[in-house]
């Protein structure tokens, strides 16, 4: 069986991409992988849209949310947390290892942080440094509006520092117009590549607040990122075959065009909305995203259950929800080197598993519904 991987993260990486990691090992400090880097580097700009350096950190997404937090704030400076699910509350996580005084502004699992509310918590807390917000909520599905939290953030003196794991690159995001000044995100997620790397966007009002604050970080402090990037290098050994690889999905994403991607994933992501509710099923983001499709499991349909079954008798790895959502929703990634057919056959496959537990739909309602959302998506 063909395993088909459709969770969201880590996702598909493209063949030119997987045989750049198949090349020998070369020195991370030879002109050839600075000039790697130094390509990399502007075509993140490129994905990021901003003239803002972008920083590559050997680590996990998360290791760019803690580079963020730990150069950009002092112990005991307050922050306003926009938290929907559990990436929100990764930044709760880390906030709270670095010892900033936490105002959250949080909603249920399935909704969204509105402008409206995250105008309320800045107009309440004019002393705060800092807004934190997650781009795409991977745990819900849940798409946030950034652009208008910028608009709110940026006359204050706050930073908007933003998770963009798993959004940037599968949805509209804008660093410089939306006034971002962090932008976070990882590389196993849109980025088309495996585990491993993080990419962090830093504004000219971010670097003002990181060098009036104080070294609380060695690995991950961003100053000395800056450093050496004015070497097109890195402070330590950085993951170069990686960034090599990082480089071909890169290119791939050059060549597609931002925009034109953004619309894939938003047409793909309408069509399975569509082949949801044509099968009888709900969405469960209140306000989704075009990342990934969130299902909810119906009544007396066993969730955990469903999802083992697509993946032995089919191949579908999709994910199952996380924490308190175990059982209780499917995730359905259509983020980076994933097209429309390939999401049209995990439709076909969850229709059939259904159907075979009992499940009352009419198999092909699901596939029908994708395939006319899609010709209309044009
Ligand atoms: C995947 C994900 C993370 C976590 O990233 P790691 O690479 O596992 O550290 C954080 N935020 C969001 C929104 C994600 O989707």
């Amino acid at each position: 069986m063909k395993p088909r991987l459709f969770t969201p993260g880590p996702t598909p990486v493209p063949e030119e991409t997987l045989l750049e990691l198949a090349r020998p090992v070369t020195y991370h400090r030879s002109a050839e992988a600075k000039a790697i880097l130094a390509e990399v580097t502007e075509d993140l700009k490129y994905v990021f849209r901003t003239a803002n350096p972008v920083f590559t950190l050997t680590s996990s997404g998360t290791g760019g949310m803690e580079a963020a937090v730990s150069s950009c704030l002092a112990a005991g400076e307050k922050v306003i947390l926009l938290t929907a699910g559990r990436w929100g509350e990764r930044w709760r996580g880390v906030l709270k290892a670095h010892g900033a005084n936490i105002v959250a502004v949080e909603v249920p699992y399935g909704k969204a942080v509105t402008p409206e509310m995250a105008e309320a918590a800045v107009k309440a807390n004019p002393d705060a440094k800092a807004v934190f917000a997650t781009l795409s909520e991977t745990s819900t599905g849940v798409g946030h509006d950034v652009a208008a939290f910028g608009k709110i953030v940026a006359p204050t003196e706050a930073l908007l520092i933003v998770d963009g794991i798993s959004g940037l690159g599968a949805m509209e995001c804008r660093v410089d117009e939306w006034n971002i000044d962090v932008c976070v995100t990882g590389s196993q997620k849109a980025l088309m590549l495996p585990p491993g790397l993080a990419f962090v966007s830093v504004s000219d009002k971010a670097w003002k607040k990181m060098d009036a604050t104080p070294v609380r970080n060695f690995y991950f402090d961003l100053r000395r990122y800056r450093k050496s990037q004015l070497e097109s290098d890195t402070p330590f050994t950085p993951a170069n075959t990686l960034i090599r690889a990082q480089r071909a999905s890169l290119k791939r994403i050059r060549t597609e065009g931002i925009e034109n991607l953004w619309a894939r994933h938003e047409r793909i992501a309408k069509a399975a909305r569509a082949a949801v509710r044509a099968m009888g099923l709900q969405n469960f983001a209140e306000r989704p995203n075009s990342a990934l499709t969130v299902i909810s499991v119906p009544a007396g349909v066993d969730g955990s259950g469903t999802l083992k079954k697509l993946e032995k008798q089919y191949g579908y790895k999709l994910a199952d929800g996380q924490d308190a959502m175990k059982g209780k929703i499917w995730r359905l990634s259509h983020m980076g080197y994933t097209d429309a057919f390939e999401v049209l056959g995990a439709i076909s496959a969850l229709e059939l598993v259904l159907a075979e537990g009992g499940f009352n739909l009419q198999i092909g309602s699901g596939v029908a519904a994708f395939q006319q959302a899609y010709a209309a998506g044009k």
